[in-house]
């Protein structure tokens, strides 16, 4: 799984959750190393923070970043 969140709190917190769920993770510094991970690794899912410097959430998940990467639907909570 990936996670991406500026806070480092917020990074542990989530990390710490799938981490006792026995989910592996890795945890990109920003949305633009998300996007360019996304895009050299299948992830079954990303967490994905909404509000980040330099390129935030939504900005990542744009669906031109989701053809990209094979045609897979990205969903936001937005
Ligand atoms: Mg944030």
């Amino acid at each position: 799984m990936l996670v991406v969140d500026d806070s480092a709190v917020n990074q542990r917190v989530a990390t710490r959750m799938l981490e006792n769920m026995g989910i592996g993770w890795t945890s990109p510094a920003n949305g633009r190393e998300a996007v360019a991970a996304v895009q050299n690794e299948a992830y079954a899912a990303v967490l994905m923070d909404c509000q980040m410097p330099h390129m935030d959430g939504f900005e990542a998940t744009m669906p031109s970043a989701a053809r990209k990467r094979g045609g897979k639907r990205i969903r936001s909570s937005r």
